[in-house]
């Protein structure tokens, strides 16, 4: 790695393919600060005969490391988890920069990933006697698949990173990551620490220009695709790993809804519920996109949002004080514009809302009421700092309109009644319902998607075994 930088400091960006820390022989994509819409640093970018070098590098260093003890694999993981944590100086402001996020968020997704490689690598996975009487003993061991292909997205780039890592290398697979081309470079500087722990060709990371993740999830020596990224990204995915029967965990899309009920306090919830939407300026694939609250309390939950969005401190994440960075990618903020424009047309805007001058992708936390369910705001994933508060008259008829989806993802119910809620949990049609809280996603809980949101789930113990292929061994006795 870089020697230590100063504060400020970029530095220079390296692909690390078979254990050397090599240039992109397909030149380099300048990587854009959203805050500022200037340049970051000049990324390099692989080409396609790097990715297969990437994955050749994979194949031959797999056998000697699933030969290894977990426990040799763990201590490994471990010293990573140590790296990241010593190098958080350094790497947050980077993340800040390339990411949009306030510095604040930076630390804590990097304080997270160290903590889900420690957490994830404390997993086991030991062989089970499935059977032993007088004729046979059968054992189920769990072997690893091969080369695991990890293609992540802009919104948790070292979070995202470490969660599809640290499995498939505690399982003896060996690795190839490619960042979203919007923000390689903590990624790429993740791969550097990989480089002085692992052995060569253990953990390989490229980046792109948006061009490498099909050759990736079409290789014939990729045994299984971890993808966190868009349905229609997913479904192309799915769609490149079917010749070779591939492996597949998918973590999609989502319109997660909260539903609120009756017998709540409207000035108690609302900063719960704002934050369930708004971490992160929206782009998170978990956040609360759709808020359902009774009639009873509509127009009080409203006016508390349009308070506290009026209030938020809005800028570049490098500067005190600020809440709010700017949308990852000029795409992402042009797209949440025109969803807003829309729902301007069929709802009201109570807070937030107006457009930026610029420069930078900023978007201020935006409140809005009174949209009907077909509304874009409403039946779309906006991935943005953009809230619709919907209302609702019967219980029943929110749980109906939540479902009425094709995402699954998570769901949040907000209730002084755990029975109440619990009822409500146990009818939404969702991978994760959180009950008076959100985005509590410890690494020995697993999460993932039902219907279109997902194939699969990460993190906890089956999130481990994902990587893993069962293997029966069933002997004779006697
Ligand atoms: P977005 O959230 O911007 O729509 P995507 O879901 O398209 O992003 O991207 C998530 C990740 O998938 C990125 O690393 C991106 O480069 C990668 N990717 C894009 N297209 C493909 C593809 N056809 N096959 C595999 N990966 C892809």
């Amino acid at each position: 790695m870089n020697a230590q930088l100063k504060p400020g400091q970029i530095g220079e960006f390296k692909l690390l393919i078979g254990g050397k820390l090599v240039p992109g022989a397909a030149g380099t994509v300048d990587v854009i600060n959203p805050a500022t819409e200037k340049v970051v640093a000049a990324c390099p970018r692989a080409d396609v005969a790097q990715a297969n070098q990437a994955v050749a590098a994979a194949k031959a260093a797999f056998p000697a490391w699933a030969a290894k003890p977990i426990a040799e694999r763990r201590a490994l993981l471990m010293k990573l988890a140590d790296a990241i944590d010593a190098r958080v100086q350094e790497l947050a402001p980077l993340l800040t920069q390339e990411q949009g996020k306030p510095l604040g968020g930076a630390f804590f997704e990097l304080m997270v990933a160290s903590a889900n490689i420690r957490g994830i690598a404390a997993h086991d996975l030991p062989p089970v006697v499935l059977k032993d009487d007088a004729q046979s003993k059968v054992v189920r061991v769990r072997s690893p698949l091969g080369v695991v292909a990890a293609i992540t997205p802009w919104n948790f780039p070292v979070i995202m990173m470490v969660t599809k890592l640290a499995p498939a290398l505690l399982a003896g697979n060996t690795i190839v990551v490619k960042p979203a081309p919007t923000t390689p470079l903590t990624s790429l500087r993740v791969g550097e620490l990989c480089a002085e722990i692992f052995p060569a060709g253990v953990v390989n990371v490229i980046a792109d220009a948006n061009d490498l993740g099909g050759v990736l999830t079409s290789h014939p020596d990729v045994a299984k695709i971890a993808f966190t990224g868009s349905t229609a990204t997913g479904r192309k995915v799915m769609a490149s790993a079917a010749p070779t029967l591939k492996r597949l965990t998918l973590e999609l899309g989502g319109n997660d809804a909260a539903i609120v009920l009756d017998d709540v306090n409207p000035q108690e919830i609302a900063p719960k519920l704002f934050f369930a939407a708004m971490v992160n300026s929206g782009q998170v694939c978990l956040a609360a996109k759709r808020i359902f609250v009774p009639e009873k309390i509509y127009d009080a939950v409203c006016a508390e949002l349009a308070k506290i969005a009026s209030a938020a401190k809005v800028g570049n994440g490098l500067e005190e004080g600020v809440e709010f960075g700017p949308l990852q990618n000029r795409m992402q903020y042009e797209k949440v514009k025109a969803i807003i424009d829309d729902a301007r047309a069929q709802g009201k805007v109570i807070a937030g809302g107006e457009p930026h001058a610029g420069p930078g992708y900023f978007i201020k936390p935006t409140i809005v009421s009174g949209l009907p369910d077909g509304a874009r705001l409403v039946c779309e994933e906006q991935f943005g700092p953009v809230m619709p508060v919907l209302k609702y008259k019967t219980l029943d008829e929110a749980i109906a309109r939540a479902n009425a989806s094709e995402y699954g993802l998570g769901a949040t119910v907000w209730s002084a009644s755990n029975e109440r809620a619990m009822d409500v949990a146990m009818k939404l049609e969702t991978g994760t319902v959180w009950i008076n809280k959100h985005l509590d996603l410890p690494p020995d809980v697993p999460y993932g998607g039902t219907k279109q949101s997902g194939y699969g789930v990460e993190l906890g113990q089956q999130g481990v075994e994902e990587f893993t292929q069962v293997k029966i061994i069933n002997q004779a006795k006697g």
